[in-house]
């Protein structure tokens, strides 16, 4: 094909011209331990249910936009308080966008809405953030993955942030935050920036800031279904205070979540022991390879409250090339931050996953030596 006319290139925004797409690597043929998704899959019974509940859908018709069923199921089942509202993404990552959206203006001095969170974290933060042309300010965590709190506090002083991000357990770190520092940044966020409590392990964590909303009008507690194991269905909610979704309601587009995710998700809601039980393996499954990959030398293991455990060996790249060619696929994060400086994310996988996961990790390691 013939390329396009520079002059109609240069309709899109110079900034969007430069970005790079996000990269999702190539997965076939690979156990796939790269994106946090839970490798269960529903019991044969239970997915020819769905089926039938799925073939029911009017698909001629568009999604009643309110999604009220759905919503009311999410709030009874998944501890919302009464009396908060929910808006629902397709994904969570949609959520994040609308609210850089939402917050996307300039103050008087034509500076433009910053948003901010501790570093590294999420990756989407930062680029909503630069898509909706705000400011994003990454706080860099301590060495142990902790939060850095005079320096966060200072940030949120200077920057007057429109928008804090907390992921909570943190990705791709893997840790919980201190409950009495994020008590500190909600106290010192009250009445001006937005604090969002992004739980999207909390299927893992079994901790949550959603019960607490109550407390804080300035607090979103944002979670999806993806890592429960309903990744491929998009499905992302939200919760806060009244006045505040009211607003983000008016950006969502109206028909955001499919029937099909709204049918699949309310099912999923009236079996949500199966997903707990696969969570609590999940959980089982983390702690026995975090001991069995740290005993090993020249590998350290963080603490994970979520799907993954964070390790840092000597060589991330190589071993990253490595556990490829065995077909083991993982995330290097070695790159993303100067404090992840040679580490490897890895999704928990199914035991027979986590088996090829750990026989390519060692064959890598050995290879190092
Ligand atoms: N928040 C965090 C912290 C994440 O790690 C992810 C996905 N990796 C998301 C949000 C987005 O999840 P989804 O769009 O699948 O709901």
């Amino acid at each position: 094909m013939t390329a396009l006319p520079t002059r109609l290139l240069e309709l899109i925004r110079p900034d969007v011209r430069q970005m790079a797409a996000y990269h999702v690597q190539d997965a076939h043929g690979m156990v796939k331990l790269d994106v946090m998704e839970n490798p269960y899959h529903l019991p044969p019974q239970l997915r020819q249910q769905l089926g039938a509940v799925l073939a029911q859908v009017a698909l001629n018709r568009y999604p009643t936009p309110d999604y009220q069923r759905l919503k009311q199921k999410i709030a009874e089942r998944l501890g919302v308080p009464p009396g908060y509202p929910l808006i629902l993404g397709n994904g969570s990552d949609e959520l994040i966008s609308l609210l850089a959206l939402a917050c996307a203006q300039k103050d008087a001095d034509g500076r433009a809405a910053r948003v901010l969170s501790p570093a590294p974290s999420f990756v989407m933060y930062a680029m909503s953030a630069q898509i909706a042309g705000l400011e994003f300010t990454g706080v860099p965590l301590q060495a142990d993955f902790t939060l850095d709190m005079p320096a966060m506090l200072a940030a949120i002083a200077r920057e007057q942030p429109a928008l804090v991000y907390l992921s909570y357990p943190n990705n791709p770190t893997g840790n919980l935050f201190a409950d009495s520092d994020i008590e500190a940044i909600l106290q010192a966020c009250a009445g001006r920036s937005l604090v969002v409590l992004d739980e999207a392990y909390q299927p893992f964590a079994q901790v949550s800031w959603m019960e607490r909303l109550p407390q804080y009008p300035h607090m979103l507690v944002m979670r999806t279904v993806s890592k429960l194991g309903l990744a491929g269905i998009r499905l992302g909610y939200m919760s806060g205070h009244p006045d505040l979704l009211a607003q983000l309601e008016k950006l969502r587009p109206p028909f955001n979540v499919n029937v099909l995710t709204e049918a699949a998700a309310n099912f999923a809601l009236d079996h949500l022991s199966l997903f707990d039980i696969q969570a609590a393996a999940i959980c089982q499954a983390r702690e026995q390879l975090a001991q069995q990959i740290a005993a090993w030398p020249g590998v350290q293991v963080f603490p994970s409250a979520a799907n993954f455990l964070l390790v840092r060996v000597a060589d991330s790249e190589r071993v990253f090339q490595h556990m490829l060619q065995h077909k083991v696929l993982i995330k290097n994060v070695g790159k993303m931050h100067t404090l992840l400086s040679n580490c490897l994310r890895i999704t928990i996988g199914a035991p027979e996953e986590n088996q090829a996961m750990l026989a390519a990790l060692k064959a890598a390691l050995d290879s190092l030596n």
